[in-house]
């Protein structure tokens, strides 16, 4: 170790972990697939594949960007593809293919997860941890795993999607990234996404769809933007915190009073990029919700006074019309976020005022929020890429108002309706009432 390095940890105000953390998100890794491009050690990928083809193709680019980037690499491989088929498939892409054999291996899936044709989730657990301390030891920068699925049968379902569960906490603070490849055509939508929901990333490979983002894979986006948000947003607010204080305390100096509006620009400045972190960390899925029965008219009483006030300042005229509602299972700040979001999009659509009408009422047995407004309607490249992150017409915009609404509705089984033209934008909000059938 340098002596600059020691010097410089013995300085630093993180904890043990923070600094993991900081480690894990400046070390961004080649990903090998299309879909992403650099991604920390910690993450875990999947890929639905349609055909054995499709695996050996995602295999090659994905092992040929960990053989070049000084990665030890370990390949599972399905009963339906040998591990002389693998070495001879990878050998056809990745150029030098012979100067990389020692760091690569290819294992059977019945050699590496199966014990007398038993899983156990622990022992697949510290596997993975020592291989990925072998690895290290030997000089490799860390382990790249492509494992395997075919061999999960019914009696092995639940159990294996903890292991997935558990992996995916567990691998957060590796040197490891790993990709789990799930046949397409065997499992159900619900299978699907509890799959998805156990990795960071997800996308499909087949014949119907090769180079395009799919909806699965746009959802997981968000979850690994969060993910990766969470990671970096101490390191960001930590020093965005001393500086504000330190621009406090020369705010206090009588003889720097002159410059008191600098101060006071700089704090709003501060505090604005401290409300986009906020945002961005919205995104990050680990947040403990509180869900309880709500009345939405409650809620929205409860915020009209702040609605009201920001559209006074604004010359637009806030209208709320709240009909006989049932109640909701929801976390009421999720609920808040999302009109408040809305909201502000809206006013921000009407620059020379308008009207931001908000009504709830009942469908059938939906209870239905709508925020509609007379501003200059959503552009269509929006409206094709609806949830996408970061897409934004506005100066200051971060285009993650939208995707943070669309992934909490979606939490609660809400769906979405939008009705969008030159006249102004509605969103029609269909929540499940207690009590009804989702
Ligand atoms: P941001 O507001 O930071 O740009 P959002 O995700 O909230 O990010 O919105 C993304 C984009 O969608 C906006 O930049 C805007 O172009 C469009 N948009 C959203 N809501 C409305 C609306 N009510 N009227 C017109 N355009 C809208
Ligand atoms: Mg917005």
């Amino acid at each position: 170790m340098s002596k600059k390095k020691i010097i410089d940890e013995s300085k630093s105000r993180f904890t043990g972990i923070e600094q993991t953390r900081t480690a894990l998100f400046r070390e961004l890794r080649k990903a090998g697939i299309c879909y992403i491009k650099d991604i920390p050690w910690g993450t875990h990928l999947c890929v639905f594949y349609e055909t054995d083809r499709d695996l050996i193709d995602i295999a090659a680019q994905y092992f040929r960007a960990g053989l070049e980037n000084n990665e030890y690499c370990v390949w599972i491989v399905p009963e339906s593809i040998s591990p002389a088929v693998a070495v001879s498939s990878l050998q056809k892409v990745i150029p030098n293919f012979a100067l990389y054999l020692q760091q690569l291996e290819i294992l059977k899936f019945s050699e590496f997860y199966l014990n007398n044709g038993n899983f156990n989730r622990d022992n697949i657990l510290s596997m993975w941890e020592k291989k990925v301390a072998a690895a290290l030891a030997e000089g490799y920068e860390g382990l790249r795993v492509l494992g395997c699925t075919s061999w999960v049968k019914k009696k092995h379902w639940q159990v294996f999607m903890e292991y997935e569960a558990a992996i995916n906490k567990a691998l957060a603070t590796l040197q490891i990234i790993g990709l789990c490849p799930y046949p397409l055509v065997k499992y159900s939508k619900h299978e699907m996404l509890e799959i998805v929901s156990n990795h960071n990333f997800a996308f499909l490979k087949s014949r119907f769809d090769e180079n395009t983002i799919t909806d699965l894979a746009k959802y997981e986006r968000i979850e690994l933007v969060g993910k990766m948000a969470a990671g970096i947003a101490h390191e960001i607010r930590n020093p965005m915190t001393a500086v504000k204080g330190f621009i406090q305390l020369l705010q206090s100096k009588k003889e720097l009073a002159d410059y008191n509006d600098y101060f006071s620009l700089m704090i709003d400045e501060l505090d604005r990029a401290n409300d986009i972190i906020t945002e961005y960390l919205s995104l990050a899925r680990e947040k403990a919700k509180d869900i309880k029965e709500h009345n939405l008219n409650d809620i929205l009483r409860a915020i009209y006074p702040l609605l009201q006030a920001t559209a006074v300042r604004e010359n637009v005229d806030l209208v709320l019309s709240t009909g006989v509602i049932k109640d909701v299972y929801v976390d009421a700040k999720d609920v808040r976020q999302v009109i408040l979001n809305l909201a502000r999009n809206a006013l921000e659509a009407m620059p020379g005022g308008g009207i931001l009408a908000i009504k709830t009422y009942m469908a059938s047995d939906k209870v239905v929020l709508e925020v509609s407004d007379t501003g200059c309607g959503i552009p269509q490249e929006i409206l094709d890429n609806l949830g996408k992150p970061f897409l934004t017409t506005k100066e200051n915009g971060t285009g993650l108002g939208l995707p943070v609404s669309m992934k909490i509705l979606d939490s609660y089984n809400a769906s979405v309706n939008i009705k969008s033209s030159s006249d102004g934008t509605t969103f029609i909000i269909y929540f499940p009432s207690k009590g009804s059938d989702v």
